[in-house]
C-alpha cells in the first residue's frame, strides 16, 4: 500500500484517487477551488473519439499524434461502460451509448462522407440515417440525413459528484498546494502533506505546479464557451456534432451547446459575439430552440504544447497525468487506470510518456 497526494480535484485527479482507493492505496486529493468548478466542470461530456479524427491525416508529427490520440480515445471508451456501472450506473451519471450524429448539410456532405469512408475501413462501424431512423434519434434537426458514430456521453458534473462521494473524506477543496519539497506537499492550509508519491493532476495549472517541483512543462489553457437551452428530456436521444457546433442533451437539464477555441490565456471572459455565433449555430442545427440561451459559463481546457496528455511517472515519487485538453472526459477511465499502472511499477502507452 502507498500513500499518495492526488493535486487537482477536477475529474482526472478525483478518478485517479478512486481507483486508487479502490487498489489498496491510500489517498488525499486537495483542490484549490471551494469545489469542482474548471474543465470538469464547463465540459459537455460527448465520449467520442471519432468525431474529430481524419483518418486521412496520417503523415508528418500531426497525423502522428491523432492517430495516437484516437487510440489512447478508442481504449477509454471502451472502458466507460465499466466505469459508469461501477461508480453507480448509467442512469446516476446520465451515461448513453446512442452513438453520436454528424448532420449532413449539402455543403459539407462529400468531405463528411470521404471522411465516414476512411473511418469505415479503420473498422468503426458509420451509419448512414435518414427518414424515420434519424427522426427517432433527432426529431427537431433541420438535415434530412446524418451520420451515427459510435460513441457515448455522460453528465461531467454528475461523474465528479459521484467521484466525490465515493471518495468521502479524502477529498479536501478550498486547499490550494503552494509548495511541494520532495513528496511533501505545503498546503494554503499551512498543513505538510508527505506522501510516497504525489499526482500532479491540475488540469491548466499543471504547467505552473510543475514549476514549484522544478520541471518545465510547456502548456497553455485553451478557452471554450458553452450554452444551456431549455429542452425536454428525450427530445434528442443522441448528441449532433459538426464543425460550427455541437449539441448534447443532458437529463433534467436541457441542451448544452459548444463550443469555441481561445487561447486567452487564463481570461475567463464570456464574449457575446461567441454567445451569438454558437446560439445561431445551434439554432441553424435544431430550428425549435429559444433565441436566447438559459445560461452560459466558459471552461479552460488543458492543453500541453506536445498535445498529446501526459500520464507518467515523471521522476520517483512525482506522477503528472494533465493534457487532456478536448477529451478529458473520454480520457478519463483510461488515465486513472494507467495511474494504478505507474504507481504498480507497470509501464504506460508510449503516446502518454514524458
Ligand atoms: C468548454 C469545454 C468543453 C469540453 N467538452 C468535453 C467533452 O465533451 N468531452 C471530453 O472528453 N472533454 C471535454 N472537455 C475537456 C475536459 O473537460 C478536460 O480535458 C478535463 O475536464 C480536464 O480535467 P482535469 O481534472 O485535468 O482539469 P480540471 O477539471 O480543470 O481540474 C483541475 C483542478 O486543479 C485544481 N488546482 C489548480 N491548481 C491547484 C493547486 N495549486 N492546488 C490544488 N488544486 C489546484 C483546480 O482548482 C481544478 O479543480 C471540455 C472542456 C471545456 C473547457
Amino acid at each position: 500500500m502507498a500513500r499518495l497526494t492526488v493535486i487537482g480535484g477536477g475529474i482526472i485527479g478525483l478518478a485517479c484517487a478512486w481507483r486508487l482507493t479502490q487498489a489498496g492505496h491510500r489517498v488525499t486529493v486537495l483542490d484549490a477551488a471551494p469545489g469542482v468548478r474548471e474543465a470538469s466542470w464547463a465540459a459537455a461530456g460527448m465520449l467520442a473519439p471519432h468525431h474529430e479524427y481524419d483518418p486521412a491525416l496520417t503523415v508528418g508529427s500531426d497525423g502522428a499524434q491523432a492517430q495516437a490520440l484516437w487510440n489512447l480515445g478508442c481504449d477509454s471508451l471502451e472502458r466507460w461502460p465499466a466505469f459508469a456501472a461501477d461508480l453507480g450506473g448509467a442512469e446516476a451519471l446520465d451515461f448513453h451509448q446512442e452513438g453520436g450524429l454528424v448532420p449532413l448539410f449539402p455543403e459539407d456532405t462529400p468531405a463528411a462522407l470521404a471522411r465516414a469512408e476512411g473511418l469505415a475501413r479503420a473498422g468503426v462501424s458509420v451509419e448512414d440515417l435518414s427518414g424515420s431512423a434519424l427522426a427517432v434519434l433527432a426529431p427537431g434537426l433541420a438535415v434530412t440525413r446524418a451520420l451515427r458514430l459510435p460513441a457515448a456521453q455522460v453528465d461531467p458534473r454528475r461523474t465528479t459528484a459521484a467521484l466525490i462521494a465515493a471518495l468521502g473524506p479524502a477529498v479536501h477543496y478550498g486547499e490550494r498546494a503552494v509548495a511541494l519539497e520532495g513528496t511533501t506537499v505545503i498546503t494554503s492550509r499551512e498543513r505538510r502533506l508527505s506522501a510516497d508519491t504525489v499526482v500532479l493532476a491540475s488540469g491548466a495549472w499543471t504547467p505552473d505546479l510543475a514549476t514549484l517541483a522544478g520541471l518545465d512543462l510547456p502548456g497553455e489553457p485553451v478557452k471554450g464557451q458553452m450554452l444551456r437551452f431549455a429542452l425536454e428530456d428525450g427530445a434528442l436521444k443522441a448528441f449532433v456534432h459538426c464543425h460550427q457546433a455541437y449539441l448534447v442533451p443532458r437529463a433534467g437539464a436541457g441542451l448544452i451547446v459548444g463550443s469555441t477555441m481561445r487561447w486567452s490565456g487564463f481570461d475567463r471572459t464570456e464574449s457575446a459575439e461567441d454567445i451569438a455565433h454558437l446560439t445561431a449555430s445551434a439554432r441553424r442545427l435544431l430550428p425549435g430552440l429559444a433565441s436566447h440561451p438559459l445560461e452560459h459559463w466558459t471552461g479552460l481546457r488543458p492543453r500541453l504544447a506536445r498535445g498529446l496528455p501526459l500520464v507518467d511517472q515523471v521522476r520517483p515519487g512525482l506522477i503528472v497525468a494533465t493534457g487532456h485538453f478536448r477529451n478529458g472526459i473520454l480520457l478519463t477511465p483510461l488515465t486513472a487506470d494507467l495511474v494504478v499502472d505507474l504507481v504498480a511499477g507497470r509501464p504506460v502507452p508510449s503516446a502518454v510518456r514524458a
